[in-house]
């Protein structure tokens, strides 16, 4: 096993330990990466036409495993080499991560620093506020070879090579168990996921779908459940979009954003 950098070791304490009550943002966070990842791979097609990418392959699909406790969030975007899963998730990022860290290492209080978490994009690592172990199994645009990075908090990460048919990522969360203070089935919940979705990720322009189950009856009058992915996101954004849809908490999400 390997371990973390110090200052990402930092942050990992905080987001593990964390009583900070808007543990749902974990979400608009992996998903904001899986549309960097999208953005990332369009971008290149563009520079280079021996991409073959089409926009509208571009997608992001959400999943629930009840029984095994899961919540996947996948991409079809660029991916990670294995030199890349190691430097990306094994240190401390450059953009909203860095900042936060900066406010952290200011404030000595660890309830100032718990306010911290909420006004910054904090990154990979919110998911360890509801997760107690995160898989992140990639295979690089171009590339043969498909990697897992696997960690289940501060003690360190492993990275293995592992088969994974696509190019883009799969994030893996394995969804901590309810506490006294704290319920974390509801992210298992397909309705809560959908509303998080809504709620923070509304106007991500590429689809956001998630796997929904129906109950149907057949020609028998049988009960039958069936799965499948249904797009949750408008993909407007907020000034695009019918003034007397938009609730309030989405005009406050599209300011902090
Ligand atoms: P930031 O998004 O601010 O750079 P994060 O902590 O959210 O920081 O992510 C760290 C890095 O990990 C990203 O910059 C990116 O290189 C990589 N990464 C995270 N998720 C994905 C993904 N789904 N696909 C490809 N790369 C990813
Ligand atoms: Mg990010």
């Amino acid at each position: 096993m390997k371990s973390f950098k110090t200052e990402s070791k930092k942050i990992l304490e905080l987001m593990i330990n964390s009583i900070y009550t808007n543990k749902e943002i974990f979400l608009r966070e992996l998903v904001s990466n899986a549309s960097d990842a999208l953005d990332k791979l369009y971008f290149k097609s563009l520079t280079d036409s021996n991409l073959q990418i089409k926009k509208d392959d571009l997608k992001i699909k959400i999943s629930i495993d009840k029984p095994a406790r899961t919540l996947t969030i996948s991409d079809n975007g660029v991916g990670m080499t294995q030199p890349e899963l190691e430097n990306n998730l094994g240190t401390i990022a450059k953009s909203g991560s860095q900042e936060f860290k900066q406010n952290v290492q200011k404030s000595d209080k660890s309830d100032s620093q718990i306010s911290i978490i909420g006004q910054f994009g904090v990154g990979f690592y919110s998911a360890f506020m509801v997760a107690d172990n995160v898989k992140v199994i990639s295979k690089a645009y171009g590339q043969n070879d498909a990697y897992e990075w696997q960690s289940c908090g501060v003690d360190g990460y492993d990275i293995l090579p592992a088969q994974k048919q696509d190019y883009g990522t799969d994030i893996i969360l394995h969804i901590k168990p309810n506490t006294d203070d704290e319920n974390y089935d509801k992210f298992l919940d397909e309705f809560e996921i959908q509303s998080l979705v809504k709620k923070y990720s509304d106007f991500i322009k590429y689809p956001i779908m998630l796997l929904r189950t129906r109950t149907q009856k057949d020609k028998d009058g049988n009960k039958e459940e069936k799965q499948e992915f249904e797009t949750v996101n408008s993909q407007k954004p907020l000034w695009q979009r019918d003034k007397k849809d938009i609730k309030p908490e989405e005009y406050d999400e599209f300011y902090s954003s």
